[in-house]
């Protein structure tokens, strides 16, 4: 069976990749988000084993230690990893896999597996970034000023990524993304895995002489 492809999608805070990506699965057969572990406290609607394996520090640092981590990262404050076993599992089984990881672990996932496809997600703007984040449960000047920042530094990084998606009109970054997936799932060498017997058949007839 053909192993599936890694697809590494990074984004600053609202950027919209969280959504875009959610569209992603739901349009394509075959491919999944690999749920983290994380640190961080759940928030209102996240569901455990569904949005992240929400874990204690402990927890988390005795993972580290056993080296059950792909990639890992502190990321504002709280610990952020990806599960080594969980994403090999899943590739050898034919699926492609998300990744929906910060910078660090961009690095580490690209030198483990330089194979795997890196996507950055930008915002349009400066003030519609700055619009998308103020619109998320808090007025206060300081929190938007800290989410800036740090958008601002994630994105200090794009030019680490294959490929960079603009996220101004939703329909189009997600078509974009998408093409993306499909581009990949078309290389020679993923079509000869999956259609080796088609291939051999079309060749296998002797060129008649006249
Ligand atoms: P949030 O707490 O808002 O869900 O995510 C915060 C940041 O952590 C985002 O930039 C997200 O991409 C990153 N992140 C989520 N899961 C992982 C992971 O497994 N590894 C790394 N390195 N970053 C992650």
């Amino acid at each position: 069976m053909s192993q599936g492809t890694l697809f590494i999608v990074s984004a600053p805070s609202g950027a919209g990749k969280t959504s875009l990506v959610r569209e992603l699965i739901e349009s394509l057969d075959g491919i999944q988000v690999s749920v983290s572990h994380t640190t961080r406290v759940k928030r209102d609607g996240e569901v455990d084993s569904v949005n992240y394996h929400f874990t204690t520090v402990a927890d988390f640092e005795a993972m580290i230690k056993r080296g059950d981590f792909f990639e890992y990262a502190k990321v504002f404050d709280n610990y952020y990893g990806t599960s080594r076993e969980a994403v090999q599992t899943l590739l050898k089984a034919g699926q492609d896999v998300i990744l929906e990881i910060d910078w660090q672990g961009a690095q580490q996932v690209r030198e483990q597996m330089p194979e795997a496809v890196s996507i950055f997600i930008l915002p349009p703007s400066l003030g519609e970034l700055e619009h998308r984040l103020a619109n998320r449960g808090t007025d206060e000047h300081a929190v938007i000023a800290r989410r800036m920042r740090d958008a601002v530094s994630e994105m200090s990084h794009f030019n680490e990524y294959d490929y960079l998606v603009i996220n101004d009109d939703f329909t189009t970054a997600f078509q974009e993304l998408q093409s993306l997936v499909i581009s990949r799932r078309l290389t020679l060498t993923k079509v000869s895995e999956r259609h080796a017997p088609l291939l051999d058949a079309l060749l296998s007839q002797a060129p008649s002489v006249e």
